[in-house]
C-alpha cells in the first residue's frame, strides 16, 4: 500500500501528471522532507517532497532531474560516509544516517535520514522510501553539551576530563618516552585575585591561557584544571632536554607583564614535570607524579620547574596524601584540645592549663601532635590549625571562667610553632581571638620553643614585646633541650621558662643528676623569670624541684592532659589543691 501510494507521488514529484492522492496531501504538509530513491548505484531520486525547498533552497525537480544533486548538496566531509552507508544498506530492509547538507545559501544543515526498502510499483525495482528531518538545533545542543562537559567555560581550553581522556589515549598508543605532563600552578594567584577582584582575576586567567597555549600546541595540548592550575600534555617530545626547554619557555612567557583592567601584573608560575615511563602508565599516576614534582618546585620558592625524580621524591606520594588528609581534617573540624593543669609547686593549686591539640580521626586512633604537627608546619597548614587552637582555647577558657569560680583566675597557654612566630599576622590573629572570645589578655600565655625563637630573633623580638605590651604572657618552652645560653634569651621579653621534661626525668632516683636543672633554675631566677618544670612524674622529682626553687610544675604526677569533660568534672569537684595523680579520681582517664 505504502509502495503504491509513494509510487504515485514519486511520479508526480518527478514531474509526472495526475491527481493528488490523500496521501500526497499528508506527505506534503508534514514538516519533513519525504523522498523515494532508487537502491541501486548510482542512486537517483525518483521523488522529493516540496518541503525540501524550505530546508535547502532547492526545488524537488533539482534533485529528481539531476541524479547527483543530493550528494552534491551533502557536506564534503560527510559525502563518503553517506555513500558507504547507502551502499552497505542497499540490500538491507532499512537505513538511517545523520549527515550535514549545505543549503543553497551556504548554511550547514544537519539532517537525520531514515528510509525503508520497498518495491517501486512501476518497474518492480528496489527503492528506499525515506524522510529527512532537520536536526541542526539538536546537534548544536549536543555540541554545546559536549563543550560544557569537556571544555573550561572561562578560557575555552580543554578541561581536566578531556585532558585525562586524551592522556589515556596517548599513553595507550604512543611510545611512552614521548609523553610528558607539565603541571603549572601560578604563584600567589590567590593574593593577586583578592587584590584586583575576581572579575579581573578571571580576565587574567584568560590572558594566561592565551599566552601559554601557542607554546604548547606544537607539542601537544594545554588544559585548565580549575583555579590557577594548567596542565600541558606533551605527546610529541623528543627528549628530556626539549621538555625542559618547553617548561622554561612557559615560565619566561608568563613573566612578561600582563595588562588587565588597568593593572600591570607580574605573574610567576611553578611547574612540576612528569615523564611517562614503564612505571607510570595510567593518567592518574602520571598526574600524581607531576604533582609531587610541583610540590618540590614550590618548596624551593616557586617560579621554577622540577622534574619528578624517583630517588628524591621517594615518599612524596605518601606525603601528599597525608597533607590532603590533614587539610580535610581541618575543614571537617576533626581537631580537639586536651588541657593539662600547671600547678603551684608548693600549694598544688592549679594556676594554668596548657592547651594540647589532638586529631580525632573518625574510626581511628586519636593522634598526638607529634604525629601531625611537623607535617602541618612543613605544609603551612599550621597557620590555620594554630589559629583555630588559639581561638578555641581562648573561647573554652572564657567559658570556664564564667562557669566555674575555681577557673576564674586561670590562664590558658597555647603552643606556637616557629612558622607561626614568623608570620606577621600572628599578633593581629591573637588580638582578634581575644576580642572575639572576650578572654582577658592576662588569661592567655603563648609558648615558644627556645630554638624557634632564637632562629628568628630579629623578627621575633618585636612580636614578643608587642604581646607583652598587650598583657599576654610569653613562655619559652622546652628549655634545656637545646642547651641555649640563657643570656641569649634575655633579648626577648619573656615571663617564664618551662624546663624540658628530658631534664626533669634525670632528677631523683639513684642516678639522679640535679646539677643541670639547678643551673637552669638559678640562671632563670637571676634574670627574674618564673620557672615551670615540665613532665614531672614522681614524688622524688617533685621534691628536688621544690628544693631547687621551681615555681610551678606540670606532669602526669599531677594530671595528664584532660578532655573538656574530664576538666569540667575536675572543676566541679576540685576547689581544693590538686592531689597527686596516684590518688586523684581522674587519674588514668587522660588522653
Ligand atoms: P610540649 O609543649 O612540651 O607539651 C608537653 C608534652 O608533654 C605534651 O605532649 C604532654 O602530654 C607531655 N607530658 C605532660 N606531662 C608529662 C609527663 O609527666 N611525662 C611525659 N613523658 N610527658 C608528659 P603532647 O600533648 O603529645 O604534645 C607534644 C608537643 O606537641 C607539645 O610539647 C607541643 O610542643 C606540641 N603541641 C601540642 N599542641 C600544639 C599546638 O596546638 N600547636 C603547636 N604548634 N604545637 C603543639
Ligand atoms: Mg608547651
Amino acid at each position: 500500500m505504502a509502495a503504491q501510494a509513494i509510487g504515485r507521488q514519486g511520479r508526480m514529484g518527478g514531474g509526472a501528471e495526475g491527481a493528488a492522492s490523500p496521501f500526497q496531501a499528508i506527505v506534503e504538509s508534514i514538516p519533513v522532507v519525504s523522498y523515494v530513491r532508487r537502491a541501486e548505484s548510482p542512486p537517483r531520486m525518483l521523488y522529493v517532497s516540496p518541503q525540501v525547498e524550505s530546508l535547502l533552497g532547492w526545488r524537488p525537480i533539482d534533485f529528481t532531474a539531476r541524479p547527483a544533486h543530493w550528494l552534491r548538496c551533502t557536506h564534503r566531509f560527510d559525502r563518503d560516509r553517506l555513500v558507504s552507508a547507502w551502499d552497505s544498506a542497499a540490500a538491507e530492509p532499512s537505513v538511517t544516517a545523520e549527515y550535514r547538507m549545505v543549503a543553497r545559501d551556504g548554511r550547514d544543515i544537519w539532517v537525520r535520514d531514515m528510509a525503508v526498502a520497498d518495491v517501486y510499483p512501476g518497474d518492480g525495482s528496489r527503492v528506499f522510501n525515506g524522510v529527512v528531518v532537520d536536526i541542526t538545533a539538536e546537534k548544536e545542543a549536543e555540541l554545546e553539551l559536549h563543550r560544557l562537559a569537556f571544555y573550561d567555560p572561562l578560557t575555552g581550553l580543554p578541561n581536566r576530563r578531556l585532558c585525562m581522556d586524551r592522556l589515556q589515549a596517548v599513553l595507550a598508543q604512543r611510545e611512552q618516552e614521548h609523553v610528558a605532563l607539565l603541571f603549572l600552578d601560578l604563584d600567589r594567584f590567590k593574593v593577586i585575585n583578592d587584590g584586583i577582584g575576581h572579575a579581573a582575576g578571571d580576565d587574567l586567567l584568560v590572558a594566561v591561557a592565551s599566552r601559554l597555549a601557542p607554546h604548547v600546541t606544537p607539542h601537544g595540548s594545554l588544559a585548565r584544571f580549575g583555579g590557577d592550575e594548567f596542565v600541558a600534555l606533551l605527546d610529541r617530545v623528543g627528549d628530556i632536554a626539549s621538555v625542559e626547554s618547553i617548561a622554561e619557555t612557559l615560565l619566561i612567557a608568563l613573566r612578561q607583564p600582563f595588562s588587565v583592567n588597568g593593572y600591570d601584573l607580574i605573574v610567576e608560575g611553578t611547574i612540576g614535570v612528569a615523564l611517562a615511563s614503564q612505571e607510570t602508565t595510567t593518567p592518574h599516576e602520571l598526574l600524581r607524579t607531576a604533582d609531587v614534582a610541583l610540590y618540590r618546585a614550590k618548596a624551593h620558592g616557586g617560579n621554577t620547574f622540577a622534574i619528578f625524580d624517583p630517588q628524591r621524591d621517594h615518599g612524596g606520594f605518601e606525603r601528599l596524601e597525608q597533607e590532603a588528609e590533614l587539610r580535610r581534617a581541618l575543614e571537617r573540624g576533626e581537631f580537639e584540645i586536651a588541657y593539662q593543669p600547671v600547678v603551684d609547686i608548693t600549694s598544688r593549686r592549679i594556676l594554668a592549663l596548657e592547651a594540647l591539640v589532638r586529631w580525632r580521626r573518625p574510626g581511628r586512633d586519636l593522634l598526638p601532635p607529634a604525629a601531625f604537627i611537623p607535617l602541618a608546619e612543613e605544609t603551612g597548614l599550621i597557620i590555620p590549625l594554630g589559629q583555630w587552637v588559639i581561638e578555641e582555647a581562648c573561647r573554652q577558657m572564657r567559658h570556664w571562667q564564667e562557669q566555674f569560680p575555681v577557673a576564674r583566675s586561670l590562664q590558658v597557654s597555647v603552643n606556637l610553632s616557629g612558622r607561626q612566630l614568623r608570620q606577621s599576622a600572628l599578633y593581629a590573629d591573637v588580638a582578634r581571638a581575644l576580642a572575639r572570645t572576650g578572654l582577658s589578655p592576662q588569661s592567655l600565655a603563648l609558648e615558644f620553643k627556645e630554638g624557634d625563637a632564637l632562629a628568628n630573633a630579629a623578627e621575633v623580638a618585636p612580636a614578643l614585646k608587642a604581646f607583652k605590651d598587650l598583657g599576654v604572657k610569653v613562655t619559652i618552652d622546652d628549655f634545656g633541650r637545646g642547651w641555649t645560653a640563657l643570656s641569649s634569651l634575655t633579648q626577648f621579653t619573656i615571663d617564664d621558662l618551662k624546663i624540658d621534661g628530658s631534664c626533669v626525668s634525670r632528677l631523683g632516683g639513684h642516678n639522679g643528676d640535679a646539677a643541670i636543672v639547678r643551673a637552669l633554675v638559678s640562671m632563670a631566677k637571676a634574670v627574674g623569670l618564673d620557672v615551670t618544670a615540665g613532665a614531672v612524674e614522681t614524688d622524688e622529682q617533685l621534691a628536688v624541684l621544690r628544693e631547687l626553687g621551681c615555681d610551678r610544675a606540670q606532669g602526669h604526677h599531677f594530671a595528664p592532659p584532660l578532655s573538656v569533660d574530664e576538666m569540667e568534672r575536675l572543676f566541679q569537684r576540685e576547689s581544693e589543691p590538686l592531689a597527686s595523680a596516684s590518688t586523684a579520681p581522674y587519674h588514668g582517664s587522660g588522653i
